[in-house]
């Protein structure tokens, strides 16, 4: 099946070029994007034929744009719970799923991480269109309490066991090196994670206590970023009884007797 695609208008720090639309043969994309005219017109246009909209997930760079398209072209949505309105969506989908589309299926698998109703689409031929459980380049936000930090790399854990060829992301470039990509994912967790136990050991107690130790010359604008991801990683320790939590601070849980 021909996989082309069409960059929407909405460039920025978490949309990287901005998001990228994928057409798959003449009849179905993925994540139609933001609501942006000119970037359904372009989509409307493409696809004459288009009968199917799968979505990732719910964010206002991905999904919204699926209704006016809907409307436009009468193609049915598909979508996993918690995206858009259930009036509107003609599938809810789930982890597992096979969805047909021309000569290919597509499955579904659940990624929760991101956001909770986070799902991935494989081709059997072994390409994966990852929304924004893996990008292009750079890292994922991971916003609690609807992103999971344990959830997120659990799901990078799925991902590799599908064994998958190529990545096609909602932001940045395709990519080839698909389980050396997931791979790099989860080891730069890991070693985030292994920092944040760290700067706890050596007395750290809060998120931005552990910001200043691992980036103690962050601009401004990305400390906030920063010590959300970093609370992330202590509520995923936290969930595990590694570290506990008490009125937002935060040390390494002793062992018991
Ligand atoms: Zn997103």
């Amino acid at each position: 099946m021909i996989i082309r695609d069409i960059t929407a208008p909405n460039p920025g720090p978490f949309t990287l070029n901005g998001t990228r639309t994928y057409l798959l043969g003449e009849t179905a994309v993925i994540d139609p994007g933001p609501d942006i005219r000119s970037h359904v017109g372009a989509i409307g246009r493409a696809m004459p034929k288009l009968r199917t909209i799968l979505i990732t997930h719910r964010h206002e760079d991905h999904a919204p744009a699926a209704v006016r398209l809907k409307r436009a072209t009468g193609a049915r949505i598909l979508a996993p719970h918690g995206v858009l309105d259930d009036k509107v969506v003609d599938q809810r989908i789930r982890d597992g799923e096979k969805i047909a589309i021309e000569d290919e299926t597509l499955e579904v698998i659940a990624t929760p991480g991101h956001t909770r109703e986070h799902v991935c689409f494989l081709t059997t031929a072994g390409d994966l269109f990852t929304g924004d459980t893996i990008l292009g380049e750079g890292t994922t936000a991971i916003f609690p309490p609807d992103g999971s930090m344990r959830d997120y790399i659990a799901s990078l854990r799925v991902l590799l066991t599908h064994e998958p060829k190529r990545i096609f992301p909602a932001h940045g470039p395709t990519r080839e090196d698909a389980v050396a990509l997931i791979e790099q994912y989860l080891a730069h967790r890991l070693e985030r994670e292994k920092q944040v136990l760290d700067c706890l050991a050596e007395g750290a107690r809060s998120a931005a206590a552990i910001r200043k130790r691992i980036y103690p010359d962050l601009n401004f604008l990305l400390r906030r970023a920063a010590e959300i991801q970093i609370t992330a990683h202590l509520i995923k320790l936290a969930e595990e009884g590694r570290v506990v939590e008490h009125k937002g601070t935060y040390a390494i849980q002793c062992a018991a007797q």
